[in-house]
Parts: structure tokens; sequence; C-alpha cells
């Protein structure tokens, strides 16, 4: 099941249509295909923004589809212990759970439609991992984590932790009732959703039936991307062809459009994407492995800072670690 669902969608507030008189449709500028690859100890990911020039992506930096895949018992997998500094981390998990712990104090289970949204800002140390009960059961795991930059004047700002429930994500239809709408961060159309962003930014999960049109008005302001989750369909006034693991990056404008192919394969048999755009920052980007900064020196900083613990320090566990025998004790 895709995350959050609306059992009417046509109760929903409805998005209005873009006004064809004055609207400019955004046009396609490129389509790619995510390659896929492995993250942390081992979950298998689809690297949504490679060869898409940073340039393109600004506000947003990288983002992975996690899964969608069904775990054998014992098989869950997650990452160690990280840092990361001058950017902000948006997880969103569509099927299975997920747990957070960081530096800062923040932390949680996050599971079908939540979302938890991690501000890095000077620096934290994070692990994200399947929580135990899933480790021994196995099943579906599919989510997504998308990094969102922020400005040179934010780079070092203080750690911040957001939880987001499913229950909070703004619920809206396209006006035929075709397209269920998530509004997890910004807002579409003077729709607020949940996420609190440094960077203004808008964040949507879509669910188009077969056949549906989305029609969207888009800010100008912000750059437009679509990316497939699951499901095929074409982008633009052109009718690009786009599928699963494919990133549509739009030109400018104030409006965009999805449609939703008629026949959909794979299990949901819907065409499942995700709608996001931002104020590009326009800045220098000095990215490499956990930290994106504005320069090379600030880089070796961040490294510098990790390696002598500035960067916070990994907070004790009471609860999941097995007592060893005292030394020195006989066990009888
Ligand atoms: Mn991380």
């Amino acid at each position: 099941m895709p995350a959050v669902t609306a059992p009417d969608i046509l109760v929903l507030p409805r998005v209005p249509e873009p006004d064809a008189a004055t609207a400019a449709e955004r046009p396609v500028m490129s389509v790619t295909t995510a390659p896929s690859g492995f993250e942390g100890e081992g979950f298998p990911v689809r690297r949504a923004f490679a060869g898409v020039d940073l340039q393109q992506l600004d506000p947003f930096i990288h983002m992975d589809q996690m899964g969608e895949v069904e775990y054998a018992p014992g098989e869950p997998k997650g990452t160690p212990w990280h840092p990361h500094r001058g950017f902000e981390t948006v997880t969103y998990i569509i099927d299975g759970v997920f747990r957070h712990q960081d530096s800062n104090g923040g932390g949680g289970l996050i599971t079908n439609g939540d979302t938890q949204w991690m501000t890095a800002g000077g620096g934290i140390l994070h692990i994200e991992e399947p929580p135990e009960e899933l480790v021994m059961s196995g099943g579906l795991f599919h989510g997504f984590q998308l990094w969102v930059n922020l400005p040179r004047r934010l780079k070092m700002t203080a750690p911040r932790y957001q939880d987001i429930r499913a229950q909070q994500v703004s619920l809206l239809s396209s006006p035929d009732g075709g397209a269920l709408i998530r509004v997890i961060a910004g807002d579409l159309a003077g729709h607020p959703g949940p996420g609190v962003t440094h960077t203004p930014i808008s964040l949507l999960h879509v669910t188009l039936q077969p056949g549906a049109r989305l029609h969207l008005p888009w800010r100008s302001d912000f750059n437009a991307l679509v990316y497939v989750l699951g499901g095929s369909g074409t982008v633009g006034p052109d009718h690009r062809p786009l599928r699963t693991g494919q990133l549509a990056v739009f030109g400018a404008g104030d409006a965009l459009t999805v449609d939703a192919a008629r026949t959909q394969e794979g299990p949901g048999r819907e065409l499942d994407i995700l709608v996001l755009g931002g104020q590009p920052i326009r800045e220098p980007v000095a990215a490499y492995g956990p930290f994106v900064m504005n320069t090379r020196d600030e880089l070796v900083q961040a490294f510098e800072d990790f390696q002598a613990g500035r960067l916070g320090s990994i907070p004790a566990q009471h609860d999941e670690v097995p007592a060893e025998p005292h030394p020195g004790h006989d066990v009888l």
C-alpha cells in the first residue's frame, strides 16, 4: 500500500487547474534513469539524481529511492552511525519501518507514510536502521531519502529534528479525483504540508490512477522535478515517456503535467510519483560523502571536526546491549 491513502478521494480539497490562458506549461529538459546501488550496510537503492547537473537540482543535492524490496527474515539492513554537516535529510517511508537516532537527541520509528526531517546544520551523527522485529520478520521495505541543501548562512545552524506523522500530511485531489496528492512539505496552491524547511521547497507524493492526468500550478521561482517511484506515464506537453526509476527535469514555467499510462504494471497498478521543487540557492557546492559545503576547505574542516568528535557523540545505549558476564566471575 502506498503510504497514506484516502477512503474517499472526492471529499478532499481539489487543486485548481492552472489558468489555461496565462499559465506557461513547463517543458521537459531531460529524462534520466537512476542506477541501482547499495547504501549503508547493504540496502538496495536507486540513485534518483545521478547524471543530472547540480545546477538543475538546486536546492536539492541527492535522492535515493530505498527499495522497493521484499526482505527475507534476517535480511533487512540499515546504516552504521555516520556524520552529516551542511544540509537537511528528509526520509519518507512508504512501506516498512525505519528507526532513526541522532546525537542531538532526535529519534523515533517511522513507518507507512511517516517522514523524518533532520537538519544536520553544523553537525550531527545519526543511525538509520530497521528495528529488531523487522530484521527478524523481514518484509516489504520502500521509501526515499532526499538531501536538501542549506545556504552558506545556515550551513552551521543548530541541528533540528522533525517527526512528521502520516496523519499530518495534507491530502488533496486533482479536479476529477484521478490523482491523490500528499503534501509532505511546503505548499501547493495555498495548501500547506507539515514539513518546515530552511530552504523553501514543495514536496509531493502523488498517486495517479491509470489514465489520470495531473496538471499542477507550480511556482515559477521554484525548479520542478518528477521522479517515478512505480508505474509509467508521460510528462510535459510533448508527452515524454517516464517509468519506474526515472527522473524528469522541467524547464521554466508555472504549470506542469504528468499523464498516467492507461495500463499500469506492478503491484500497485497505479502511477506513484514524487513531485518536488524549491528555490535555487545559487551558491558553489562542495559535496563529499556525508558533507555538503561551499568550499573544499570547509569539507576538510568538516572531516577534521568529525575526527575530533566535534560533530557530536554517539549516545549511550542502555536497552539493546546484552549484559556481558562480569570479568572474574565464574558462570556456572
Ligand atoms: Mn545519513
